[in-house]
């Protein structure tokens, strides 16, 4: 089955979704990892897409992030996503300087709501709540590469085609989740909320 994302009711299938690593400076400081030199970038293919989130395992972790739909070149239309992460696995392969697909290409690893169309990316900001309490907030104000040049450094080598999407990276907050969990995400543009996703989390697929 091929993954699919919703925009203005139309169902679209991403051929890929590119994600930022590291993109929140407080996000680096929790994982204690080093401030990149250079865009940390890397992929989730299709098949991880989904509509629905899953628990995975006991050691997954939740990260809310900014998601951009792709037209023509350019940013058409935003949603909240969750980019899914096997944290120890993550850590293991990271460690051995292996590459963390295991960790974060998995089926039902990306998942997004409903995108809507924008213009202005420079003032998108969200909160995330898990079970009422507020877990993660991000503001494109603080990411330190922000909307438009993370799209310029990934078209510098790689090819963005209609519907594909860019996560825009993660702020501090990160965690893990179980079963029968609420995610309510609120999407903001400056201060007016521009859309809202609730998640309850289902048991492992
Ligand atoms: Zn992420």
């Amino acid at each position: 089955m091929k993954g699919s994302v919703i925009f203005e009711g139309q169902e679209l299938f991403p051929s890929k979704v590119v994600c930022v690593g590291r993109n929140y400076k407080e996000h680096i400081d929790e994982l204690k990892n080093e401030i990149p030199s250079s865009m940390v970038l890397f992929l989730k293919p299709n098949s991880s897409i989904s509509k629905e989130l899953y628990y995975i395992s006991e050691d997954c972790h939740y990260e809310c992030e900014i998601s951009f739909l792709i037209k023509n070149g350019k940013i058409a239309a935003v949603a909240l996503g969750l980019d899914l992460t096997k944290r120890d696995l993550q850590k293991a392969l990271k460690t051995k300087g292996l590459p963390w697909e295991r960790a974060k290409a998995f089926d039902n690893a990306a998942v997004f709501g409903e995108f809507i169309a924008i213009d202005e990316v420079d003032t998108l900001n969200f909160e995330l709540f898990i079970n009422g309490e507020l877990k993660q907030k991000g503001f494109t104000e603080e990411m330190i590469y922000k909307p438009l040049e993370i799209l310029k450094e990934i078209s510098s080598f790689m090819s963005l085609v209609d519907n594909d999407i860019v996560m825009s990276g993660t702020p501090s907050g990160v965690g893990r989740y179980k079963e029968g969990d609420t995610f309510h995400a609120k999407l903001f543009q400056k201060e007016k909320l521009i859309k809202e996703y609730i998640w309850s989390v289902k048991g492992e697929k």
